[in-house]
């Protein structure tokens, strides 16, 4: 994965552990809201439509006793209940005063047929209306005011800030009981609003309570809190994590370095064994020589012969050893150590491991590969050791190339019954004379170079019963490419 894209998965993952604890925080405030709201309009609902049944015990009690100066009561009547402003009887053969006598009249011949009281209204926005009771001798008319009927110390609400707004809705007019605040920041789709029909038969007014909810309503310090602290948490995660493969980077590079300071040893035992072997034979047949000459003339040539021949042995001994040496270096056939490996996997892993130093030297990638190529058959750590060596190679060639134009290009297909890796980069070549000797032990163009990767590589691909080579130059850089076969 690229470093964007892990970071933008950090990222992503940031947002999704935000967003759900935030929501989380929200949704419970949110309910909590729910459940106020509930429980005040349950409360709002009761009371009101206690002080309706009042009113209808009250209106009751008139038409019981008949009061004849019943007229005359509304102060008396006031005093206990303030919310009735006006009282009015109508004999028999009498009438209601004529400012009000239609709605008054419709109300008692409504409370005659139902046989209660009937509300006759006013205008109710004005918080008044009339509540008639039929009765013989006297019929009974109470005017209410609204404002004095809400039972303030029994209201679940502080109608000066809360922010619910309580309606009285009858016959298509309204009265406002409390206006709410209603914030300009109130989202309409978060509008609770719960309507219920008063519980009295002659009063059936209906309450709706309407609140809105205000986004500063939410726990906005808390959100941001858990977004904050699982930002932490995911920095310390992916802190750990890039520690984690740090170090197991830093592993397997020194395991690689392992192999390869064992593989450089047998490389050099090898050469050793190839520059010491020729001397050694010239030794011998200087000494054999020496000893013919000698055999022709001199005094002591019985002890010059065996002097002779004993450097002769001696000469032999170490020729026996250069020979066992050289058996012993002889690099072990890989082929039985093969096995199935996934061409793509190995190079991902290489280039995960050197990751930090293709960023470092700001070296484009670009990479591509037959996606379903099947398993080639290889020695899983050498072919880690030929990749690293080609990578290690071609990025050590684009040193001095401006890093606007450092690129590695790597490519794997099929060819045949064999994978084929192309290991190109856009460095500065390789010279015509030093085209035939790179795959030689020792030759190497860079200061402190030791000139074993190539040839190391190029034995271990051979061993693996597949072949390293340099395609032929065309432009800037070199190519090198790794056959191997197929599983
Ligand atoms: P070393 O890297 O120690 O020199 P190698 O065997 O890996 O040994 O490489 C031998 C030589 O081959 C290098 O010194 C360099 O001159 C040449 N060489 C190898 N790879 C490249 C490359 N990608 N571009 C240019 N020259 C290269």
């Amino acid at each position: 994965m690229k470093p964007s894209a892990r970071r933008l998965s950090w990222l992503l993952a940031w947002l999704v552990c935000a967003g759900a604890g935030g929501g989380w925080l929200a949704m419970n405030r949110l309910a909590e809201l729910r459940a106020d709201f509930d429980t005040d309009a349950r409360i709002a609902h009761r009371v009101l439509s206690q002080r309706m049944v009042q009113h209808d015990a009250v209106v009751a009690t008139l038409a019981l006793l008949q009061p004849a100066n019943g007229r005359g009561e509304p102060e008396r009547l006031s005093a206990l209940y303030p919310q009735i402003i006006e009282v009015l009887q109508r004999p028999a053969e009498g009438a209601w005063p004529p400012s009000a006598a239609a709605a008054l009249e419709a109300a008692e011949a409504v409370s005659r047929r139902e046989k209660r009281a009937a509300l006759a209204s006013e205008d109710l926005s004005t918080g008044r209306y009339w509540l008639v009771l039929a009765s013989y001798p006297l019929s009974h008319a109470l005017r209410f005011d609204l404002h004095a009927a809400v039972p303030w110390s029994e209201w679940p609400m502080d109608p000066a800030t809360s922010p619910v707004r309580a309606v009285l809705h009858h016959a298509g007019q309204s009265f406002v009981i409390q206006p709410g605040r209603f914030s300009p920041g109130a989202l309409p789709s978060w509008r609770w609003v719960a309507a219920k029909t008063l519980a009295s038969a002659s009063q059936p007014l209906e309450l709706v309570l309407e609140r809105p909810v205000d986004w500063r309503e939410l726990p906005l310090a808390a959100m941001a809190g858990w977004a904050l602290a699982a930002a932490l948490l995911l920095a310390g995660l992916r802190m750990l994590l890039q520690q984690r493969v740090a170090r197991q980077r830093a592993e397997e590079l020194l395991r690689l370095g392992q192999v390869a300071r064992l593989n450089t040893l047998g490389e050099l035992a090898a050469g050793m064994a190839h520059e010491l072997n020729q001397p050694l034979t010239a030794l011998l047949a200087n000494t054999q020589a020496a000893r013919r000459l000698l055999d022709e003339q001199p005094p002591e040539i019985a002890t010059a012969r065996d002097a002779m021949s004993q450097a002769a042995s001696q000469a032999r001994r170490a020729a026996d050893v250069v020979g066992r040496l050289r058996r012993l270096v002889e690099r072990p056939e890989l082929t039985a150590q093969a096995q199935p490996v996934a061409l793509s996997a190995a190079v991902q892993e290489a280039l995960h491991l050197l990751e930090p130093e293709l960023q470092r030297r700001g070296i484009g990638m670009d990479v591509e590969g037959e996606p379903d190529l099947p398993a080639v058959r290889a020695e899983p750590v050498a072919l880690q050791q030929i990749i690293h060596n080609l990578l290690m190679n071609a990025v050590q060639a684009m040193e001095e190339v401006p890093s606007a134009r450092r690129r590695l290009h790597l490519r794997w297909q099929r060819q045949g019954g064999q994978a084929v890796l192309s290991v190109r980069d856009e460095g500065q070549g390789i010279s015509p004379e030093a085209r035939t000797r790179v795959f030689e032990p020792f030759f190497t163009t860079r200061s402190g170079g030791l000139g074993l990767g190539l040839s190391l590589s190029h034995s271990l691909a051979e061993a693996m019963g597949g072949s390293l080579s340099l395609a032929p130059a065309d432009g800037s850089g070199a190519e090198f490419r790794l056959l191997l076969p197929l599983a």
